[in-house]
């Protein structure tokens, strides 16, 4: 047999739920897989520790103030510390690198994203964000620079799977979602909801942000506008079902009626291999599905009324442009405020649409107006909440 060459890879992200499960993934297949460039924000000493078992060639720490502390602890072994934001930009171009995991939260990953389509590496897509802003140049640069983009999202990853071996078109996409924590909740019982309580979420154990989102429910209407750039299907047929075991993962309906869903235990690990090494499958030790223990698997319609924050994300995409950044934006902002106890429940999709009603549209949006959008929108949010 012939040796292959390792796939290298950067993790952007590599402190945080998508980025720890990658570093297992790798340590689980030595042969195919090295970590190459490993990042994060601000917990440089988890950082620290990852980089002395992965001894990849660089890491990033984006707090600048971590980087003496981070050098030094590294200082006897050969890799390059960098810090700052701009960094993040610059590791994921170097040469070695084969393919970029992006797995840092929100619009922050979008500039090293771009960053690693103009180098021409390959994309392991976790952060949505980048998508929901700015999918369309997304596309136009991946094409561009033919990069592949492979969804880490569990469902997208199920609906890319579905489509494998497929020549014709989708009539359908299900997505399914598990209606997270507060499901059954009355809108008198949502208007009380702590953030420990939203943080426990039923199938999934994920960061604190997305774990928000799911909670609102924002997170699905993300995922609805990363499938329609990902897969280039209008919103109208992409059909949101409520799916509480999350054990349907998502699927695909075609013209004869034929429906093909992925399935499994849900663990993320399983779609960050496979990004990592599509098109073929790697042998895994994670749990498989007890088919005898399925009983009752159900599907809901979702409620947009209790839930708006999924509505506003269709209605974004809908006015298209720059509204999804707006949103995006916003989310940011009460995601954040909800979680120190400064915004309720309810109050964020209020703020959202706010933001929606009062931050300059733009049809044809550039990089540029990304980047000012997002700032706008963020400023709007953050003075609606003070008052
Ligand atoms: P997390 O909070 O657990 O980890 C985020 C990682 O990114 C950490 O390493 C952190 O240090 C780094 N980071 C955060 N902000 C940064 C910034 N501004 N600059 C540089 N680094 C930064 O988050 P997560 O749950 O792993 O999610 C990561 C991304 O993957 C998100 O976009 C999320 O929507 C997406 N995603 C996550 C899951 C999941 O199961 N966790 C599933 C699907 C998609
Ligand atoms: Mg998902």
């Amino acid at each position: 047999m012939q040796p292959t060459r390792k796939k290298q890879i950067a993790i952007l992200g590599s402190t945080g739920s998508i980025g720890t499960q990658a570093l297992d993934v790798i340590a689980a297949h030595p042969d195919r897989f090295e970590a190459r460039v490993l990042t994060a924000a601000n917990r440089w000493q988890l950082l620290a520790e990852q980089a002395r078992r992965f001894v990849p060639a660089a890491v990033v720490i984006a707090g600048e103030q971590h980087y003496e502390p981070l050098r030094e602890a590294l200082a006897d072994l050969p890799i390059a510390v960098y810090a700052g934001s701009d960094a993040l930009c610059q590791v994921v171009t170097s040469q070695e690198v084969d393919m970029v995991l992006t797995a840092m939260v929100g619009f922050a990953g979008l500039a090293p994203t771009i960053a690693a389509i103009r180098a021409g590496k390959a994309i392991a897509l976790a952060n949505k964000e980048t998508m929901v802003v700015a999918g369309e140049l997304i596309n136009s640069l991946a094409r561009e620079h033919r990069v592949p983009i492979l969804p880490v999202d569990s469902e997208h990853s199920a609906i890319f799977q579905s489509l494998m071996g497929e020549v014709s078109p989708i009539e359908k996409i299900i997505l399914t979602a598990s209606g997270g924590p507060f499901r059954t909740f009355t809108t008198e019982q949502l208007q009380g909801v702590t953030p420990a309580m939203a943080l426990r979420h039923p199938n999934w154990d994920m960061g604190a942000k997305i774990t928000i989102d799911s909670a609102t429910m924002m997170n699905k209407g993300f995922e609805v506008i990363e499938a329609k750039w990902l897969f280039g299907v209008e919103a109208e047929r992409i059909q949101v079902v409520v799916h509480p075991q999350s054990v349907v993962h998502s699927a695909v309906q075609y013209a004869d009626g034929a429906v093909k869903a992925q399935l499994g235990v849900p663990d993320m690990r399983v779609p960050i291999q496979l990004a990592f090494s599509y098109p073929e499958r790697l042998a895994s030790t994670f749990d498989r599905l007890d088919w005898y223990a399925m009983h009752d698997l159900t599907f809901e319609r979702p409620d947009t009324e209790r839930f708006r924050c999924l509505a506003l994300a269709y209605e974004s995409l809908r006015q298209g442009g720059n509204m999804p950044c707006i949103v995006n934006a916003a989310n940011e902002v009460v995601n954040r405020a909800f979680l120190e106890e400064r915004c309720s429940f309810l109050a964020m999709a209020d703020i959202i649409a706010h933001a929606m009603q009062h931050t300059p549209f733009i049809a044809q949006p550039t990089y540029d107006d990304y980047v000012a959008t997002d700032a706008e929108a963020r400023r709007i949010a953050a003075a609606r909440l003070k008052s």
